[in-house]
């Protein structure tokens, strides 16, 4: 097997959500994986799944990517060849309110990070953007060229680190980085085993729908009916996590073969609206999904979807999965863990 003699990956936030997703798929290539997750925002549950899924061990640091001492050892124990960094926090209306937080944890973070893969003379990283950067884009889709304006402290915290990452590929040009940016992540891994594990009332639309569903809250709340949209509500560009995973891997095979930085897109192209997604998770689940019209949300935006055509060109990935599967596996993710990790952890399984 090639991945025998592979030298493992550094999954930073591999617990979470995305990252323990393409922790399975990196697995499932023969590639072995070392995870460093601070456990702010997941739980090593998660981890536990991966291996019942794979079948294979997912070596584990609880610890923060913001402790350089830490990073300096984990890169001394392990011949790290490359890193996926997903760590940080994404909560939009947090960052609004406790900025520093999300400078410190998400700027600061991957700087001391990239500061100790420096010396550790590891140079091959991919990076979690988002589509934020783009702010209210200009015309859809949107391409990769196109202005980047985010407006929220979240989505700034993330440009700012894309400024980062290309001052230091001109500078240095030994560094290899792939620059993804997220649409919006939905889903879960088929098994059922693995999914999205919102700590407190979902922010998300998807999350939210599906604890309606499942009937752990009474009706959701359609922000805005009135958007210049065909149906008047928001629109997407919704990604299964699996093929958002995926993409992952077709990252960390280009940084592989070539230097300098790259920026993607990582979305499927169609845009799909709230009330869009509501009846596909009706017709997944076969339950109603009660809503109401409720106002705009602040700082919200009337439709965002990628033009996905520059990763294929690039890496050769599409997205594979449509909304049917994105909501089916949503369900049975959610019918199999109504309380997420927690109700494995309390009843000891697994
Ligand atoms: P998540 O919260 O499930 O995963 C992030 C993980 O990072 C968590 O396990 C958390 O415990 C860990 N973490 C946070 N700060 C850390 C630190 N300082 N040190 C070590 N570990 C730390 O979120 P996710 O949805 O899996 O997102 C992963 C990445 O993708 C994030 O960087 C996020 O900003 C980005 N992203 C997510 C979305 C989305 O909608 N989910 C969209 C675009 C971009
Ligand atoms: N949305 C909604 N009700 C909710 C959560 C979200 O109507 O409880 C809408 C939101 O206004 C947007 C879409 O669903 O049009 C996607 O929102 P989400 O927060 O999931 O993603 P983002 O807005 O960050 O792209």
């Amino acid at each position: 097997m090639a991945g025998a003699t592979r030298r493992p990956v550094l999954v930073t936030g591999g617990a979470g959500y995305i990252g323990s997703h393409t922790v399975v798929e990196l697995l499932q290539d023969g590639r072995p994986v070392v995870v460093l997750d601070n456990l702010c925002n997941a739980s090593a549950e998660s981890l536990r799944r991966v291996e019942r899924i794979t079948g294979l061990p997912v070596p584990f640091v609880q610890g923060d990517v913001r402790d350089a001492a830490l990073l300096d050892d984990l890169l001394a124990r392990h011949d790290i060849g490359a890193v996926l960094h997903f760590a940080g926090l994404k909560a939009v209306g947090e960052s609004v309110a406790r900025p520093l937080e999300y400078y410190d944890n998400n700027v600061t973070g991957s700087q001391v990070l990239l500061q100790a893969l420096a010396r550790a003379d590891v140079r091959r990283f991919v990076f979690s953007s988002s589509a934020t950067v783009y702010g209210d884009p200009e015309s859809v889709p949107i391409r990769e060229g196109a202005r980047t304006g985010p407006t929220n402290p979240y989505g700034r915290s993330k440009w700012f680190v894309e400024m980062m990452l290309a001052d230091l590929a001109e500078a240095d040009g030994r560094w290899a980085i792939g620059n993804l940016r997220y649409f919006n992540p939905v889903g879960a891994h088929p098994s059922g085993l693995i999914g999205e594990d919102p700590s407190d009332v979902p922010n998300n639309l998807m999350p939210f729908v599906a604890q309606v569903a499942v009937g752990r809250r009474a009706q959701l709340s359609v922000f805005g009916s009135d958007w210049p949209t065909p149906d008047g509500t928001g629109v997407r560009d919704y990604i299964h996590v699996v093929d958002l995973a995926r993409g992952h891997l077709a990252a960390l095979r280009r940084v592989e073969s070539t230097p300098g930085m790259f920026t993607v897109n990582l979305g499927t192209g169609t845009g799909y609206s709230v009330l869009d997604m509501v009846r596909a998770f009706e017709r997944a689940s076969g339950r109603a999904v009660p809503h109401v019209f409720a106002p705009r949300r602040a700082g919200d935006i009337a439709r965002c979807y990628a033009d996905p055509s520059h990763a294929e060109q690039l890496l050769g990935w599409r997205a594979q999965l449509g909304v049917d599967a994105m909501c089916a596996d949503a369900w049975r993710w959610n019918c199999r863990n109504p309380d997420g990790y927690r109700g494995a952890e309390e009843a000891g399984s697994v």
